[in-house]
């Protein structure tokens, strides 16, 4: 096995693309950065662009790429509702196009390459917690199918693209993360709360807060990819990577304003169409592959987070 590799991480200049470039970094891998920055951007890799051993790299994923790497992380898609509702259509192609792409890439390169996929191909589960062996429940036609249905296509890719082809994949379903480096206005939920908090805005719960989501620190989750990155080549996944405790989002809510000690009231606005009810990862699988389990709890990641949107609106 290589101990340095050239690594290219597609959605590099994203939230958890950043934090992973630098971690690869930091092992003293070579990285190539791609990105379009539709939804990241050159300030998340700013304090990494004076390491020789980093480059970035401007390109969309729906476009054939042609460079040479030993190991691909395919994470390019925008992953907020808003972002990924914006222009749906543009949605799926950069999942499935992408993918296509990222694969025909590893396929010449014989690299062995890894898909982000997510939490959002069980749709609304009925399973709960939520088992790799769930199939889901999908709406195809909603306003959250170009980014399920696209990420399931991709998913289906993958997949035939190891038996036709012998490649070696990694599919990681991930659920929902946070962590410096958040778009302010992603529209997600933790970036939200807490924006809205420390400027004394009303704080926008969907619905009656009741649904839940089960949170995990970005760098716990880095770490797993990594992990998953060097298991034996014949285990694939899917393996969720996730915090499997969960909370509604009013709590989430009420914690925050508690943190930050503010003013903010809670508003209650209409819950957008098929928003899951409740996500909890079952992440036994991870256990016994990677001996991986996330090890920061959420006051402590949010700690960290409201930090970080301390210093964008000190900036701004
Ligand atoms: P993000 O929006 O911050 O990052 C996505 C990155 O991909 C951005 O830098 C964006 O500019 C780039 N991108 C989008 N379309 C592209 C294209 N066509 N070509 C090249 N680059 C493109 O989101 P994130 O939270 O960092 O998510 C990273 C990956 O992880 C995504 O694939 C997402 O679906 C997956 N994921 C994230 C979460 C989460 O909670 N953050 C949960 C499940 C899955
Ligand atoms: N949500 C909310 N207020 C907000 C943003 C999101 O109540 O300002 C809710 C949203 O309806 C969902 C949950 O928080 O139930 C998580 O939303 P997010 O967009 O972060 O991710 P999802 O898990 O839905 O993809």
């Amino acid at each position: 096995m290589l101990s340095h590799k050239r690594i290219l991480v597609t959605g590099g200049a994203g939230f958890i693309g950043s934090h992973l470039c630098e971690k690869l970094l930091d092992q003293g891998h070579e990285v190539l950065c791609l990105d379009n920055f539709f939804t990241g951007s050159r300030v998340n890799v700013t304090s990494l662009m004076s390491n020789p051993m980093f480059e970035l790299m401007r390109h969309d994923v729906t476009f054939p790429i042609y460079v040479e790497v030993d190991e691909i992380y395919n994470l390019a898609c925008p992953a907020s509702p808003v972002h990924y509702q914006h222009d749906p259509v543009q949605t799926t192609k950069t999942s499935v196009h992408g993918a296509i792409n990222v694969l025909g890439l590893a396929k010449r390169l014989n690299a062995k390459v890894f898909q982000a996929s997510t939490s959002e191909v069980y749709g609304d589960p009925t399973m709960h917690p939520q088992k790799e062996d769930y199939w889901g429940n999908v709406n195809p036609i909603g306003l959250r199918s170009c980014y399920d249905e696209g990420k399931r296509c991709a998913e289906t890719l993958f997949f035939d693209y190891q038996r036709q082809h012998g490649l070696e994949i990694k599919v990681a379903r991930i659920f929902n993360t946070y962590g410096p480096h958040m778009h302010p206005n992603d529209g997600r939920v933790v970036s939200n709360f807490i924006m809205q908090a420390l400027r004394g805005d009303p704080i926008t719960i969907y619905g009656e807060g009741q649904q839940t989501r089960s949170f995990c620190y970005v760098d716990d989750l880095v770490n797993a990819f990594i992990r998953f990155m060097d298991t034996d080549k014949d285990f694939t996944g899917p393996m969720n990577l996730g915090n499997p405790n969960e909370f509604t989002i009013r709590q989430l809510a009420e914690l925050i304003i508690e943190m930050t000690n503010s003013t903010s009231q809670l508003v209650f606005q209409p819950l957008p169409q098929d928003d899951p009810q409740q996500r909890q990862p079952d992440i036994s699988l991870a256990k016994e592959k990677i001996n991986w389990q996330p090890e920061t709890q959420l006051q402590e990641g949010l700690a960290k987070t409201i930090a970080y949107f301390q210093g964008v609106i000190a900036q701004s």
